[in-house]
């Protein structure tokens, strides 16, 4: 239980991370740039630093505190030149009023467990329990497998979120700790999936297919992004590579949804698909046939 690692949050009561109520856990660090990436402060492997502008009182005492002088203040708020910060979190230590803020915070495997045994009685009324998602969970390796061995050893569920871009070997240390892997299908075109995700294919759907050999379940998941793959062809497709996997796994599609976009202003971070609009509910429901017809169990998570 000595494992250390870099989270960004511990969410409790969550209903969307697998069965029951669950505690989900976001890992810091992932190897995927998804355009859409609804927590973009968990994909670098260091803390960041973020800027809540409503919380901002104009004080500028971050000003004064910086010591790259990577701050200004402009039209709308602070200015943080990202080039030149280095994430050192002197601003978040000045400010009075929360709108400096720090994602990635170090934990122990002890510390995260402490927090997950609070909510035991709703795991065991709901069958749920503990979620490792991100960022790529299993981008941290062993704090993930400690987590994953420790919540085994106390008798809880665990589930795996994963963007499927790790070493199988990684996989393979995990399983005997894991009772289900949510698996992220974006798309099966690689020149797309890389211009979407930063990521080519062929890494995720070996995995994906090694994943169904072994004993553990398996729920594919697909964010549905209008340009990557919210067409009735892109999800037969993937339809198509789970009917060719060792054994049938359920298949769950996401609307895409612009909430990530204002993580990304915090962070400074350009958000590429800016004015792209969901997928409608009608479309969500065809995509979803489309994927039953081809004889893979698939339901629209709301
Ligand atoms: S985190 Fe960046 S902006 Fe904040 S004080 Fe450090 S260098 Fe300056
Ligand atoms: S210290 Fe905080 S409240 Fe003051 S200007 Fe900076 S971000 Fe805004």
């Amino acid at each position: 239980m000595s494992a250390t690692g870099l989270i960004t949050d511990i969410k409790k009561f969550a209903i969307h991370d697998g069965p029951g109520i669950r505690t989900t856990v976001f890992l810091k660090g992932c190897p995927m740039r998804c355009l859409w990436c609804h927590n973009p402060e968990t994909q670098s492997d260091e803390p960041v630093v973020g800027y809540l502008q409503a919380n901002c009182i104009g004080c500028e005492k971050c000003i004064e505190a910086c010591p790259q002088e990577a701050l200004s203040l402009g039209k709308d708020g602070i200015v943080r030149d990202r080039a030149i910060c280095t994430n050192c979190g002197a601003c978040v230590e000045v400010c009075p009023a929360e709108a400096m803020v720090m994602y990635g915070k170090e934990v122990t495997v002890a510390e995260v467990m402490a927090e997950v045994e609070k909510d035991r009685p709703f795991y065991e009324n709901s069958g749920g329990g503990v979620t490792l998602s991100g960022g790529e969970p299993l981008h941290q390796p062993e704090f993930a497998i400690g987590l994953l061995k420790a919540a085994k050893e106390a008798g809880l569920h665990t589930c795996v979120d994963t963007c499927g871009h790790v070493p199988w070997s990684t996989f393979e240390a995990a399983l005997p700790y894991t009772d289900l892997v949510l698996y992220d299908i974006k798309s099966t075109n690689d020149a797309v999936h890389h211009e979407y995700t930063g990521c080519p294919t062929a890494l995720i759907t070996q995995n994906l297919e090694a994943l169904a050999e072994e004993d553990v379940e398996v729920l594919v998941r697909t964010p549905v992004v209008p340009g990557l793959n919210a067409t009735v062809e892109d999800l037969a497709a993937i339809a198509d590579l789970l009917m060719g996997l060792a054994r049938l796994v359920d298949m769950e599609l996401l609307a895409y949804h612009e909430l990530g976009e204002a993580k990304f202003e915090r962070l400074g971070m350009t958000y590429k698909l800016q004015g792209l609009k969901p997928p409608s509910k009608e479309l969500m429901a065809e995509l979803a046939q489309t994927v039953q017809d081809r004889g893979v169990n698939c339901r629209v998570e709301n």
